[in-house]
């Protein structure tokens, strides 16, 4: 089993470029965030367990994620992975090591978005989503038709409470700490891939694939 990692902060752009990473190199993305999400929406224990959780703004524990990620990655077949929001924890890098080993296999290259934090508050700052339909805009990127109101749907759009300013830079503190003791592990090992994400999609794609070297 092939496996890569991607991270970088909230407003990076991580959810674009797994799109077209995974298109471009024939990766299946895996999100843990949208696994659980899911076993939330089934009803599962285990989604019952993590909504609690989740609410209380808390990660879920790591067995619960490692039992749910393992499953995934066992009826995965033969494609690479690209995982996207695992592992948050020292102990979560090691759980993926062990899981791994079992299998004969590693994380192949931890790619690590990085942009100033000025760009990630522009970016986050800006996004709109609609109350009604749930569409997605961007007051500078991707701007409505009519300033606060959906193109889809007439909806009113709104502002994320994670997307203030303050809420914000309270999710760059917790990702910074996280990455404090990942960076170590990964470097450690030889993997670790930094690519500037501060330009377009297009750019920081084409930073990714040449992080990755040829092959
Ligand atoms: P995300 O969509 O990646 O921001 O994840 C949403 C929420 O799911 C997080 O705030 C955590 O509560 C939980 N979560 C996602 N991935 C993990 C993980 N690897 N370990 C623990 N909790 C996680």
């Amino acid at each position: 089993m092939r496996l890569m990692l991607l991270m970088g902060p909230p407003g990076v752009g991580k959810g674009t470029v797994s799109d077209r990473l995974a298109d471009r190199l024939g990766l299946r993305h895996l999100s843990t965030g949208d696994l659980l999400r899911e076993a939330i929406a089934q009803g599962t224990d285990q989604g019952r367990h993590a909504e609690s959780c989740i609410g209380r703004g808390e990660l879920v524990p790591d067995a619960l994620i490692g039992t749910l990620l393992e499953e995934q990655l066992e009826s995965g077949g033969d494609s690479p992975w690209l995982l996207d929001g695992f592992p948050r924890t020292l102990a979560q890098a090691r759980l993926l090591e062990e899981m791994l080993l079992r299998k004969k296999a590693r994380v192949e290259a931890v790619i690590e978005l990085v942009a100033p934090t000025e760009v990630l508050l522009r970016r986050l700052g800006g996004r709109l989503i609609c109350g009604s339909c749930g569409a997605g805009f961007h007051a500078i990127f991707i701007p409505p038709k009519r300033a606060g109101v959906c193109d889809r749907c007439g909806g009113a759009l709104v502002q994320r409470a994670d997307d203030r300013e303050e809420a914000i830079r309270r999710r760059l503190e917790v990702y910074a700490g996280q990455m404090a003791e990942l960076r170590p592990f990964y470097r450690e090992r030889g993997v670790l891939r930094p690519v500037d994400a501060s330009g377009s999609p297009e750019q920081t794609e084409a930073g990714v694939l040449k992080a990755l070297g040829p092959g």
